[in-house]
């Protein structure tokens, strides 16, 4: 039999395992799919178990996933491990020399990872580990019947009310090229779209589940803006009660701008965009294409439109100087978003996986330490020991006031941030522009 687990997908029902699941289906395979950030372990499934995907598109999924790698082989040894997705495929050597995976896949998985089922199935040889797979795919419908119902995931946040949030992607990969990116080097500047018939398809039977909101997961919806925007006219026509919320990147709102008018009154409730800093020298070394004053453009049309904006950070960085994370504390305060900004973004510190596109430009840099294999990236430090202790301080506030009162927890940065400075935080009173809070989901973006 086939087993097919995924670890932690930011609280949406996985798509990681509804996609492979469709495809198994329409091959007349059958597979337990188990969503282990939902269900327990599934020993007696995974005895039993001839080949064992585990779904790795993000770091905290392939931690939870090399977790469950090591219980399967203490129980089944014999399983054939494959583990699918973007992680997966930057960390092969680790996953491959720890004997935690015997083929690896990323990229448009799906039809390959088909493949290497029914050869392992039929006892014929399999690919160890392939390039990054970018043939296009015909995509069935997402087969979720098997999969904890919606309840179970990210509800929709607003006015006080909170409803179950469906998933769908309406692309997949990016057009852009930012260095710190982990699909850079898997997708390297390409991207591939969803049908529109699909993507209605999924949403429809995800608004059946009981969704009265939808999160279009692509990595930047507007890649491809008129395949948004009919996706977004479709589910108005078909569903004029439900709101949705993408993620844009600032150049986008930019260049799109005449757009938004209409994605707010097609039911566009909110939007992620990285913002990641207030330093033009953070935002050139991580390649964004945005400045600053960017941001604040972006600021107003979404303002104008009536779209809230949750935006997200790389609060540290080896560039990010201490007098940086100050005014980007400042620059929050003053525009009214605290609210907006979920805890967890003020202590965001650059992930360096293995294959970055910062690795090449960075390698004689000070900063820079050696791999660490077992945490899937590489060690670093700030050239200012301060930036490393206020990092340490910012995510015990995260961890421990996490989703307490924006503005106490801000008020608590503050402090931490200006005091590791010497100095006191302004006194100012915090301004919460917005009541009642913005929209959002239970979960919150990170990467
Ligand atoms: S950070 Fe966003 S825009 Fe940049 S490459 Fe990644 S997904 Fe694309």
């Amino acid at each position: 039999m086939t087993l097919l687990l995924s670890c932690y997908e930011l609280g949406h029902q996985p798509l990681s395992l509804a996609w492979p699941l469709a495809f198994l289906d329409e091959a007349g395979l059958a597979a337990t799919a188990v969503d282990l950030s939902i269900s327990p372990f599934p020993k007696s499934e995974a005895k039993r178990a001839k080949f064992v995907c585990i779904a790795a598109p993000m770091h905290t999924a392939l931690r939870l996933g090399v977790e469950a790698a090591r219980r399967v082989r203490e129980i089944n040894p014999n399983a054939h491990i494959c583990f699918y997705g973007l992680y997966a495929w930057l960390n092969r050597d680790y996953l491959l020399s720890e004997g935690l995976a015997d083929s690896l896949l990323a990229g448009e998985v799906e039809r390959p990872l088909l493949a290497q089922i029914q050869a392992v199935l039929s006892g014929e040889p399999v690919m160890v580990v392939a390039d990054p797979i970018m043939a296009r795919q015909s995509f069935p419908i997402p087969k979720r019947a098997s999969l904890p119902g919606l309840p179970e995931y990210a509800h929709y946040m607003h006015k006080g009310t909170a409803v179950p949030a469906g998933y769908v992607e309406a692309s997949r990969g990016c057009l852009h090229t930012c260095r710190h990116c982990p699909i850079v080097p898997v997708y390297d500047g390409r991207f591939f779209i969803i049908p529109l018939e699909t993507v209605m398809a999924d949403i429809r039977q995800q608004v059946k589940a009981g969704a009265r909101h939808i999160t279009f997961g692509d990595p930047d919806f507007l890649n491809g803006p008129g395949h948004a925007l009919n996706i977004a006219r479709a589910l108005r026509a078909e569903f004029p009660g439900l709101t949705f919320d993408f993620t844009v990147k600032v150049e986008h709102i930019l260049r799109h701008r005449d757009k938004f008018p209409e994605l707010a009154a097609l039911g566009s409730a909110f939007v992620v965009s990285a913002f990641e800093s207030v330093s033009e020298t953070v935002l050139a070394r991580l390649g964004k294409g945005h400045t600053v004053s960017d941001m604040e453009t972006a600021l107003n049309i979404l303002a104008q439109a009536g779209i809230a904006v949750q935006p997200t950070w790389v609060a540290f960085t080896p560039w990010t100087t201490l007098a940086d994370y100050l005014a980007m504390l400042d620059w929050i305060r003053r525009r009214g978003l605290i609210p907006h900004v979920p805890t967890v973004q003020y202590a965001v510190r650059l992930l360096i996986p293995p294959q970055s596109a910062l690795l090449a430009e960075n390698e004689d840099a000070g900063w820079l330490g050696a791999l660490d294999a077992a945490n899937f990236s590489y060690a670093w430090r700030h050239p200012d020991p301060r930036l490393d202790e206020l990092h340490q301080a910012v995510s015990q506030v995260a961890e421990q006031m996490g989703d307490g009162d924006p503005l106490a927890v801000f008020a608590e940065i503050e402090r931490l941030a200006y005091g590791m400075d010497g100095r006191t935080p302004p006194a100012d009173p915090l301004l919460n522009l917005f009541q009642p809070a913005p929209p959002r989901l239970s979960e919150n973006w990170f990467c």
